[in-house]
């Protein structure tokens, strides 16, 4: 299943990789965060957007450090990636009120990964009845407007949660 699920734009995805190198490591050090749509720095992890995204707000949360497995991280490395995981769960639920979401990664060349070098997570939202245009999705080309406009939806919900959009913490959530 995890196959199928990422397959359709795995194609695209592994050719940059090869090109120009890790895009995990690359990008938070261009220190580019808009231009690479990252959407937030912890610690040891950081989120951004997929820029060939299965569904609209397709989000991936990996560690700094280029580690392969989850093995190979340490224990407050792996914690945090997860604890992204749960806060970019609820960001993407309040910001685009999805009915659903696949979250997972893909291990290794036979576990599906397009790029198996670097960890990566990822969060995708799913609406009831997004199946149907799937196929269409598998060859779409990234629309950098539709891809501003998740981007810019998603910062303001992060600084609703308080704090800039770097530096959101769940603990200081309120609401009415
Ligand atoms: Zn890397």
């Amino acid at each position: 299943m995890a196959d199928l699920m990422w397959a359709p734009w795995r194609k695209k995805y592994v050719a940059s990789p090869s090109d120009e190198g890790c895009i995990f490591c690359i990008k938070p050090q261009e220190k580019k965060d808009r231009k690479n749509y990252i959407l937030r720095r912890a610690k040891y992890s950081f989120a951004l957007l997929n820029l060939y995204p299965y569904n609209n707000g397709h989000i991936m949360i990996a560690p700094y450090r280029h580690a392969a497995t989850l093995s190979a991280l340490k224990p407050c490395e792996r914690n945090e990636l997860w604890n992204m995981v749960v806060v970019f769960e609820e960001i993407l639920q309040n910001a685009l009120n999805p009915h659903g979401f696949n979250i997972g990664l893909n291990v290794g060349k036979a576990g599906g990964a397009g790029f198996d070098e670097h960890l990566h997570i990822h969060i995708v939202p799913r609406w009831s009845g997004d199946t149907n245009f799937m196929p269409v999705l598998a060859d779409i080309k990234v629309i950098p407007e539709s891809m501003e406009s998740v981007y810019q939806v998603l910062t303001a919900e992060m600084r609703k949660r308080g704090g800039s959009a770097g530096k959101t913490k769940r603990s200081r959530k309120k609401r009415a």
